[in-house]
């Protein structure tokens, strides 16, 4: 059988906690066989990106229990990582074809929750939410490797004459951005992002290319104020230390220093960015009355919400966002990346992936210590499969 490189984990030899980083190793090609695999492709990956979950399996941080549940599951003990990608379809299994019209040498990238079409919020249309969605390189192989098996119906065509095959590899997490920027209308309104990483710095550029008036970046971070800058941010701040008793609490500055900037209002929009609880309270305060609170920072385990009654007697919504609508956030990804005019891609290129320089890895020799310093000096590796 024919082998590819790709970057693993394996529970029969190595402890999930004890353990961190992923192995490059050979594994066996993935190969289409009858029944499901015949609505699948298969798709040899030129591009991947690395983003914040994947540093979460880094470090044992995060995922631990969808993976090690999914290879119990699956009856196996590898898994290989990656999730967000663009390649080439070299097979095609009849019904992708048929169904789906997929044929070798179409490229496409793909939306990494695959849902079950099955659920109530499937049938309702609302797939981002399904009840029953696995995710690819967490609970089934992934793209951090040379050939991926995908479902047909997750795929999305995309064309490298008008977004550049790096960028392309990132709409996926780009499309995260659009989504939470999509939550409400930010037309004219004034947003502040709280948490500038690789996300947030997508948000700042995709509020602004939706019409947003103001874009406020808040984030600990002197190189990702910076950026936030470079990117279109019309101001930027450095929230305060959490307070050592009460981690919790807001920023006491940060409301004064948005007012500030809003005409003593606040802003519409607040979209929580970073996952640390403090910036959730944060966001909620800098909110004017009847404005939107956008949770996208993940955190584990409880959060204390201060001043309560704020969020009621403001008349305050706030949205949970996970993943993307399928498909209408990617049409609207690929409307804003493909417009070249409103200038994301090239500050994406430029700002985010360096320009290329240093911040994107090959598979071949790809070396974990060395990709440690890559993953400290940028927000956004991407990895050069073929
Ligand atoms: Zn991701
Ligand atoms: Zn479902």
């Amino acid at each position: 059988m024919a082998d590819m490189l790709a970057l693993t984990f394996d529970a029969a030899h190595t402890d999930w906690d004890a353990s961190t980083g992923m192995v490059l190793e050979h594994v066996p090609r993935p190969t289409l066989s009858s029944g499901q695999d015949r609505s699948c492709v298969i798709v040899k990956v030129r591009f991947a990106g690395f983003c914040g979950t994947d540093r979460g399996i880094w470090w044992r941080k995060a995922m631990g229990d969808m993976v090690l549940g999914s290879l119990k599951g699956e009856g196996g003990t590898k898994r290989v990582f990656g999730h967000e990608m663009l390649g080439e379809i070299v097979e095609v299994g009849d019904k992708a074809a048929t169904k789906y019209g997929y044929a070798p040498g179409d490229v496409v990238s793909t939306e990494s929750h695959i849902v079950c079409g099955a659920c109530y919020q499937c049938r309702r249309g609302e797939q981002h939410v399904c009840a029953n969605e696995k995710i690819i390189g967490v609970s089934m192989d992934g793209c951090f490797a040379e050939y991926v098996k995908l479902p047909a119906k997750a795929l999305w065509r995309t064309d490298t004459s008008r977004i550049r095959p790096e960028i392309a590899a990132v709409q996926e997490p780009f499309g995260n951005a659009v989504h939470a920027c999509q939550v409400t209308d930010l037309r004219g309104q004034s947003v502040a992002i709280l948490g500038t990483g690789t996300i947030g710095l997508f948000a700042v550029l995709v509020a602004k290319g939706m019409g947003a008036r103001q874009v406020i970046g808040i984030e600990p971070d002197a190189g990702r104020r910076a950026q936030a800058l470079q990117l279109g941010a019309d101001h930027v701040f450095a929230p305060a230390m959490p307070d050592r008793q009460r981690p919790h609490a807001p920023d006491p500055e940060l409301r004064g220093a948005i007012e500030a900037v809003t005409d003593g209002v606040g802003v519409d929009v607040a979209m929580e960015m970073s996952g640390f609880n403090s910036s959730l309270n944060s966001a909620i305060q800098i909110t004017r009355r009847g404005g939107h609170v956008v949770l996208f920072g993940l955190k584990n385990g409880d959060a204390v919400i201060t001043d309560f009654h704020r969020v009621i007697m403001n008349g305050l919504q706030l949205h949970g966002v996970v993943g993307r609508r399928i498909f209408q956030t990617w049409e609207m990804t690929r409307g804003l990346l493909e417009n070249t005019s409103n200038g994301i891609q090239q500050a994406i290129w430029e700002v985010i992936l360096n320009g290329g320089d240093q911040a994107i890895v090959d598979l071949q020799g790809f070396e974990p210590v060395a990709f440690e310093g890559v993953m400290e000096r940028f927000t956004k590796p991407v990895i050069r499969v073929a």
